[in-house]
């Protein structure tokens, strides 16, 4: 039996009499889901006797179209998280090196171990990016992934398109290098990574994205994958038959036609996470730059007294080893969230 880490998914709040509680804690959108969008799920559910259609059709070709990429680069999963087990367990052996970042998402130790391949970590800088040179570097003959995770979770910081660029330069070709793009629509910087473009010039590049952050559908499981024929093929292949269900995928087919809509709210929430980060430097935190939708508190041996705190306040954090990670939400819950830090500031 391996010795697979366990997921450890963000709490729900303890119920509060007399207060709300905000649940902070899993990057989630605050925002209920769209008419349309519930709509579209109901009618789905009405065939429910059947199986979802296994080809996943309307999915794949408005993702194709939105996205001007053929169907057959696409690789749809029950969330991102389900691709990333895919690829790894595709590509490598026992034994195989997967290089990422630590810290980094969660799951990547996780579907390493479960794969049997080894993980080969390298530190985040001093202000929490991914060390580039290092990770090439470590990158071997056994070497058969690299996951970049941009924007970082749980760090916040996000990889410009030119040090992208220069790292795959420096990989050699036989690498699969994922680029973990699930924050991807709450990026606002100066030389973001153009994801498409770089997938469209390397023949080893996977795009994994995600309807659960931005669309605001995490309790339906759906991601997908952009990447060339044989790499989305092999994804595919390894997929879970019927993962993604009939109702799941209606409704992603009618969040991306409510694209706009739901991208005026990635704008507020990008709004929120500007004014947290902005109050908090006044506030005299050094925090790392927050391209996701959730900021980092680098808080070494005070991770226990701040979740203690915010849980007082009826807000739930994510402690992470050496940090918490904080989700931007409801406006009332990051005032929540800077009343706290105000406080522990002092
Ligand atoms: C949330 C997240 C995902 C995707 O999660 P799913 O809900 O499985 O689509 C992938 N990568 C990172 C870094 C995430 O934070």
């Amino acid at each position: 039996m391996l010795q697979i880490p366990a997921y450890v998914p963000g709490r729900p709040p303890t119920v509060r009499p007399g207060m709300t509680t905000y649940k902070l804690s899993s990057n989630e959108n605050p925002y209920p889901p769209l008419p349309g969008v519930i709509a579209a799920a109901h009618a789905a559910v009405e065939t429910m006797n059947r199986y979802p259609d296994a080809g996943s059709m309307m999915l794949y070709d408005t993702l194709a179209q939105r996205l001007g990429v053929p169907a057959d680069h696409l690789a749809l999963g029950t969330g991102s998280v389900s691709l990333i087990y895919q690829l790894i367990g595709a590509f490598c052996d026992p034994g195989d090196e997967v290089v990422f970042a630590w810290r980094s998402f969660e799951a990547y130790p996780i579907a390493v171990t479960a794969a049997d391949a080894r993980a080969v970590t390298v530190p985040l800088t001093a202000d929490a990016r991914h060390d580039l040179d290092a990770m090439a570097r470590a990158v071997t003959d056994r070497t058969r992934v690299v996951l970049l995770c941009t924007p970082n979770n749980p760090t916040g910081p996000a990889l410009t398109h030119t040090e992208l660029a220069e790292f795959l330069d420096a990989v050699p070709p036989h690498v699969v290098v994922v680029v973990d793009e699930a924050y991807l629509e709450f990026v606002r910087m100066p030389d973001a990574v153009d994801g498409l473009a770089v997938y469209r010039e390397r023949p080893n590049v996977v795009l994994f994205r995600t309807f659960s952050k931005a669309y605001g559908l995490a309790g339906f499981r759906v991601g997908y994958a952009v990447a060339p024929a044989p790499i989305a093929a092999a994804l595919r292949a390894v997929a879970l038959p019927f993962g993604v269900n009939a109702v799941a995928q209606a409704a992603a087919v009618a969040s991306l036609e409510a694209e706009k809509e739901l991208l005026e709210r990635v704008d507020a929430l990008v709004e929120e996470r500007d004014r947290v980060g902005a109050a908090l430097r006044d506030l005299g935190w050094d925090i790392p730059d927050a391209q996701g939708n959730f900021v980092w508190f680098p808080l070494g041996d005070r991770v226990a007294d701040f979740a203690r705190s915010a849980e007082e306040r009826g807000i739930v954090v994510r402690p992470l080893g050496d940090g918490v990670r904080v989700t931007v939400g409801e406006p009332e819950a990051n005032d929540r969230l800077l009343q706290l830090a105000a406080d522990l500031v002092r």
